[in-house]
């Protein structure tokens, strides 16, 4: 009997230990990620280091980054404006609002509780060539999600379309100019914008002083000034507008360059995609990572396209490839339930800003903001009013024809109308940074205009 119970005893042993081995050696991809997972090696010092300075709160008003401000060998909170000490707790009562800076933290709050699907961990042996594996500079599966990206919003038609990526949009602008403009020709293209337009169109063409492309300033007026049939012209055309939020078309119906930074449900209603010859668009006003630096063109020709990778060849031999990882991680995230989360939490942020920036201004006669038009958004099926970017602020009073002095009078600081080659009467006053900057914002705009309605009470 006993010799009997030993027996059963080891088949039942022997049986189990199989079956344990088939499990972890033979147990399929899950099993080995598992197997992976308890093998962590050279990853772990890393990601705790990060986790590390991650963990340091700022009080919720600010970071602590590795490659940050270093204190004693350790990193320490950089905070954000009107907060100050040691933790960023102490907020300075006579703080100005600056509303001056495109900076879109706003999303910040998202990435943070997408941490865990967001972060990327990078070792030191990771794609040290210059090229990937195919010989090109542009990662393949990246660009395979860029379009999906694409096709999932119906912001633009990539199908048999051309892509390169660049150090953000900014370069890209240049690029394509060189693209578009004639070489060999015997006068320079002339780059035209509409007035108010982005700064950086001007500020781009005049430092590159190349002898095939000069700025020629606002549409409307070369339009009035010239008969465009025989003049070589490239039309930045900026949809949605930065600093009014418009969705414009083109002015001039030439060779056109379409910045399609702000296309994106959090900040416009999506009519249908867009289709046109060159289109520009850039990860900072859609995830809100303007520190990556990346950004992306669709192209129809091939022959533009052609010319457009030669300049980011010769300029930088391409974009990095850590960036490149590291969009492609976001993107991921992105594109999970097609999106909804992302524009859902983006759109939900932006139309609270709108109803209580609406709600202070309609209280006031001296100051007023560009008017929002609803329009049929495809991606949520519905029609939305946009939430732009900026708000467009207008000094209505005569004497206010510096509206950025009289806002600075009251302790917020925007972007002149200058700035846009428009008149100083306007002003933009950014509405994507942070909710710590936003309210700051509130509570000046608030002050500004209840002592208006007080004068008005004592009149
Ligand atoms: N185009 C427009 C209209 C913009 O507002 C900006 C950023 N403020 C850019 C391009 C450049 O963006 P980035 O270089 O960060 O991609």
């Amino acid at each position: 009997m006993k010799k009997y119970c030993y027996g059963i005893c080891l088949v039942i042993s022997i049986t189990i230990n199989i079956l344990l081995s088939i499990y972890i050696y033979a147990g399929g991809e899950k099993n080995q990620e598992i197997s992976h997972q308890l093998s962590l090696t050279w990853s772990e010092k890393a990601a705790a280091e990060a986790e590390a300075v991650a963990a340091i709160s700022c009080s919720g008003h600010g970071r602590a980054f590795l490659e940050g401000l270093i204190y004693d060998g350790q990193p320490v909170c950089e905070c954000y404006d009107c907060y100050g000490g040691p933790d960023c707790s102490e907020l300075s009562p006579e703080c100005v609002a600056d509303a001056d800076s495109g900076d879109p933290i706003f999303l910040e709050p998202f990435w943070m509780q997408n941490v865990a699907d967001s972060s990327i961990l990078i070792p030191g042996w990771h794609r040290m060539s210059y090229q990937y594996g195919d010989y090109t500079l542009m990662s393949t599966e990246l660009e395979y999600y860029i379009r999906k990206l694409h096709s999932i919003v119906g912001n633009a038609i990539t199908e048999g379309r051309y892509m390169v990526f660049g150090v953000g949009s900014s370069q890209l602008l240049t690029a394509a100019l060189y693209a578009l403009s004639s070489e060999n020709s015997s006068s320079p293209s002339n780059v035209l914008a509409t007035i108010p337009y982005y700064p950086m169109y001007k500020g781009q063409t005049v430092l590159f002083n190349s002898e095939n492309f000069e700025f020629g300033g606002d549409t409307n007026s070369w339009q009035s000034n010239n008969s465009t049939n025989n003049i070589d012209v490239i039309e930045f055309v900026t949809s949605p507008n930065n600093p009014d939020g418009e969705l414009k078309k083109s002015v001039l119906g030439g060779k056109t360059i379409y910045d399609h930074a702000y296309f994106w449900p959090h900040f416009t209603p999506i009519p249908g995609p867009s289709d046109h010859d060159l289109m520009i668009f850039t990860l900072s006003k859609l995830t809100g990572h303007a520190g990556v630096r990346f950004g992306w063109v669709i192209i129809k020709d091939k022959e533009v396209y052609e010319k457009l990778s030669k300049y980011i060849t010769v300029a930088d031999l391409g974009i990095s490839k850590d960036t490149q990882l590291r969009v492609l991680k976001l993107l991921k995230v992105v594109i999970e339930k097609d999106g909804k989360p992302l524009f859902e939490f983006a759109y939900n942020i932006m139309k609270d800003r709108w109803d209580r920036l609406t709600s202070i201004f309609s209280k006031s006669t001296r100051f007023s903001i560009q008017k929002r038009h609803p329009l049929h958004c495809n991606f949520y099926n519905e029609t939305r009013l946009p939430s732009p970017a900026y708000a467009w602020v207008k000094c209505e009073r005569e004497e206010d024809d510096d509206c950025g002095a009289v806002l600075e009078a009251s302790k917020i600081i925007g972007r002149s109308g200058s700035t846009f080659s428009a008149k100083n009467r306007y002003t933009r006053l950014s509405l994507i940074k942070s909710q710590d900057d936003f309210e700051m914002l509130m509570l000046r705009l608030t002050e500004l205009v209840s002592l208006e309605i007080g004068s008005v009470e004592t009149m």
